[in-house]
């Protein structure tokens, strides 16, 4: 695969079990040369999360409108865990830095391209909220969000889609 930046051909995508929340990932590296974690804490592995980001990249959130993403905070509450609020699966994790990070639950979310695909098991328990900080922006990606009830942030994005 030819890396070109951002804007790649290849835009993986996937969505909540409803339909309600879809996420799109312009990646800079194949979704087969990204570590797919499994998180050892409390909230993620009684859901089977699988978790993936490209910090070069973008992953765009969007729903219908901000409702439809739950904000679930949790622990030392550095970290919005996104679930839809109809169906319950968790979508992203969104660290609130200038611009914020995430990582993508690309199992819950069923992106084809990390299916069947082998996860590391990684358990951040005993960290610093420093570390855990500075750990997130070591490899966490840049998140958007596009609520389509504002028609006018929908065609932006859809620009950009070209
Ligand atoms: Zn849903």
């Amino acid at each position: 695969m030819v890396r070109q930046g951002v804007h790649t051909s290849l835009r993986p995508a996937g969505s909540c079990h409803c339909g309600a929340v879809e996420v799109d990932l312009d990646l800079t590296c194949a979704p087969d040369e990204m570590t797919v974690r499994a998180c050892q804490c409390d909230f993620c592995s009684h859901r089977g999360s699988r978790t993936a980001s490209d910090k070069g990249g973008l992953a765009t959130i969007r729903t219908d409108r901000p409702e439809s993403l739950i904000r679930y905070r949790f622990g030392f509450r550095t970290a919005d865990y996104l679930v839809c609020a109809a169906c319950g699966t968790y979508v992203a994790a969104v660290q609130q830095d200038d611009p914020p990070i995430a990582v993508v639950n690309v199992g819950g979310l069923g992106v084809p391209e990390f299916e069947g695909r082998e996860s590391v098991a990684v358990d951040h328990a005993g960290e610093t909220l420093d570390a855990r900080a500075a750990r997130r922006r070591s490899y966490w990606m840049p998140v958007a969000f596009a609520y389509s009830a504002e028609s006018r942030a929908t065609s932006a994005v859809e620009a950009v889609r070209g």
